[in-house]
C-alpha cells in the first residue's frame, strides 16, 4: 500500500535528504523484529533530527490519517516496534535525534533526545563521576526513548526501579502534531495529574517522547560480584532475604538461573564456561555496590554467603576478582536472549509474582507444564529481586519445532492462569506490543480495559499513534 497523494512528497521537504528512507531494501530492518518474526511493511522511514521536525510529520500524518509506528533501536521483544503487513502506516525512528541536551550535576540530571542509545548515556554519566543505573543486555542498541516507552526494567531495579523511577521529565510530540514540553528536572512537583506517567511505559501508542530528563546517581567505588549455587528457588528467597538483612540497599541485582541455562549456553554459544566445579539445579547471580574503598564490599558479602553456606541456602560460590571475571559471570545471563534464538521453539513469558511466591509458582508451573508436555525444557531465570521471571518452556529435544510453537495458546494459559492466581503480572518488564496484547486483556478487568481505552481515545482519538498494540481493537 502507499501513502495518500503528495504525503510523501510533504514528508520529504520537511524531513530533508538523508531525513527518510523508501526504498525497500532500506526500510526493511525497521520492519523486523529482533527475533520470534515480527515483520510488517511500510513505505516510508522518517528519520527526523529535531522535535520540531517529528512535531510536523506527526502534523502531516495527522491530516491525512496516516499511522504512526514509533521505532528507537528496535529490540523490544513484543511485535510493539514494528509495522503492520498492511503498509499504511510510516515507521518514525529516533535513530538522528540523539543529542545530549545538558547536563546539570548540582542537580544530578541530564537532559537527553530519545534517540540517545542507552550505554551512550550510561558512558558520559560516568565521565562525570555519575551513575544512570538503567542497565540491560541490549544497552548497546536500545534508545532512551525506547526504554521510557516501555519502561525498562533490566539488572539494578532491585536498587534504583524501574526506567519510570529514572525519569524527572518529558518532551513529547501529541498525537495531533503539538509538543508538550515536561522537560522539568523536579523530584518534587504536585501540580496535578502526572502526565509523564502516562507516556512511560505506553509504547508508543499514545504519543511520541522526543525528549527526557533522567536522574543520575552517585556512581559506586566498590562493586562485588558473585555467582552462586542454590539447591532450589525456596533456598533462593531465602538467601536474597538474607543478603538485604546484611547488606541493605547495596545489594544491586538478583538474578536467578536454571542449571538449563548453563546447559544451553554451553552448547551454543562459543566461549562460555562452567564456573563452578559441580552443576547445581540453581544459580544466583549476586551484585551488590556500595560507597567506601574498592574491595570494602568483598567481605561483608563473603560473610553472608558463608553463613548461608551453615544455613543449608548455598552449596557454592564464587567472588569475581576482576572486570573480566565479573563479565564472565554475567555472560550466561546476558546471553540467554540469543540462547533461547538458538536452542528450538520456546514459549517466552515475561511474569512477575510476589517474591515470596516464586518458589510455588515454579514449582506448580513445572508440575503443570511436564504433565502436558513430557520432555518440555523448563528455562527460567530472571530478576527475581524484582519478582521477575522469564519462564520459556522450550521444546522437548526430538519434537517439532513448529509443533511446539503451536501450542503457545495452551502453554499461555497453564502458565498465566498461575501467574495471576498468585497475584503476579503477565508482563512484568517487556510491555504488551502485539504478543501479549490479548493476553493482557483476557486478565485485565473491564473497569481497567475501559480507563485505558478513555485515556487513548483522549489523547490519541483517531488511533493513529502505533495502532493494534497494547490494547486490542474494538469490535
Ligand atoms: C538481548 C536483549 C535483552 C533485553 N533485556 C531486557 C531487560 O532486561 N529488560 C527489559 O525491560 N527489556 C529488555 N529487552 C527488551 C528491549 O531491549 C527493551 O524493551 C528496550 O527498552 C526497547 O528499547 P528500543 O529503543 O529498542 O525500543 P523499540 O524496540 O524500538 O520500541 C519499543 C516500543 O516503544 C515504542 N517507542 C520506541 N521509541 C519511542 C519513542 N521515542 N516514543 C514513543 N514510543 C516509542 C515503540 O513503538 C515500541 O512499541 C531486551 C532485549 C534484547 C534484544
Amino acid at each position: 500500500m502507499s501513502l495518500p497523494d503528495g504525503l510523501a512528497e510533504r514528508l520529504a521537504h520537511v524531513l530533508g535528504p538523508g531525513g527518510y528512507l523508501t526504498d525497500p531494501h532500506d526500510t526493511a530492518p525497521f520492519c523486523t523484529g529482533w527475533r520470534d518474526g515480527w515483520t510488517g511493511q511500510t513505505s516510508l522511514v522518517a528519520l527526523p533530527d529535531t522535535t520540531e521536525k517529528v512535531a510536523e510529520v506527526v502534523r502531516l500524518c495527522y491530516a491525512a490519517r496516516v499511522p504512526i509506528v514509533p521505532q528507537g533501536g528496535n529490540t523490544g521483544l513484543t511485535g510493539g516496534s514494528q509495522p503492520h503487513d498492511h503498509g499504511r502506516e510510516i515507521v518514525l525512528s529516533t535513530r538522528r535525534l540523539n543529542r545530549i541536551r545538558a547536563l546539570d550535576l548540582d542537580n544530578d540530571t541530564m537532559t537527553v533526545e530519545a534517540g540517545v542509545v542507552l550505554q551512550t548515556i550510561q558512558e558520559e554519566a560516568a565521565r562525570h563521576d555519575r551513575l544512570f543505573p538503567l542497565s540491560l543486555a541490549a544497552e548497546g542498541s536500545c534508545q532512551i526513548g525506547g526504554n521510557l516507552a516501555t519502561n525498562a526494567g533490566g539488572t539494578q531495579v532491585l536498587r534504583y526501579g524501574n526506567a519510570r523511577a529514572l525519569v524527572l521529565g518529558l518532551e513529547v510530540v501529541l498525537a495531533d502534531g503539538r509538543v508538550w514540553d515536561g522537560l522539568r528536572g523536579l523530584r518534587k512537583d504536585n501540580t496535578g495529574y502526572d502526565l509523564k506517567d502516562l507516556f512511560i511505559g505506553a509504547e508508543g501508542t499514545l504519543g511520541i517522547i522526543t525528549a527526557a530528563v533522567l536522574r543520575l546517581f552517585p556512581r559506586p567505588t566498590d562493586v562485588q560480584t558473585a555467582l552462586v549455587a542454590v539447591p532450589s528457588p525456596t533456598a533462593a528467597v531465602a538467601l536474597l532475604t538474607r543478603l538485604k538483612a546484611a547488606l541493605g540497599d547495596q545489594v544491586t541485582a538478583f538474578e536467578l538461573i536454571a542449571r538449563i541455562c548453563f546447559d544451553l549456553a554451553l552448547e551454543l554459544i562459543d566461549g562460555v564456561q562452567d564456573p563452578l566445579a559441580e552443576p547445581s539445579p540453581w544459580y544466583v547471580l549476586v551484585e551488590v555496590a556500595g560507597h567506601g574503598e574498592p574491595g570494602t564490599l568483598a567481605e561483608p558479602l563473603t560473610d553472608a554467603l558463608g553463613e548461608a553456606v551453615e544455613a543449608g541456602l548455598v552449596t557454592d560460590a564464587t567472588l569475581a576478582s576482576s572486570g573480566d571475571q565479573r563479565a564472565q559471570l554475567w555472560r550466561v545471563r546476558e546471553e540467554q536472549a540469543e540462547v533461547q534464538k538458538r536452542a528450538g521453539a520456546s514459549i517466552k513469558h515475561d511474569v512477575s509474582v510476589p517474591i515470596s511466591r516464586i518458589p510455588q509458582f515454579l514449582d506448580e508451573a513445572g508440575a503443570a507444564l511436564t504433565a502436558a508436555y513430557p520432555g518440555a525444557r523448563l528455562v527460567a531465570f530472571g530478576h527475581v529481586g524484582d519478582g521477575n521471571l522469564h519462564y520459556n518452556p522450550l521444546q522437548p529435544k526430538d519434537a517439532d519445532r513448529d509443533t511446539f510453537a503451536r501450542e503457545i495458546g495452551r502453554i499461555n494459559r497453564i502458565v498465566h492462569d498461575l501467574v495471576v492466581a498468585h497475584g503476579g503480572s503477565i508482563s512484568a518488564e517487556h510491555g504488551l506490543g502485539r504478543l501479549r496484547r490479548d493476553e493482557a486483556a483476557h486478565y485485565k478487568s473491564a473497569v481497567e480495559l475501559d480507563l485505558m481505552r478513555r485515556i487513548k481515545h483522549a489523547l490519541d482519538p483517531l488511533d493513529l499513534m502505533n495502532p493494534g498494540k497494547v490494547l486490542p481493537p474494538q469490535g
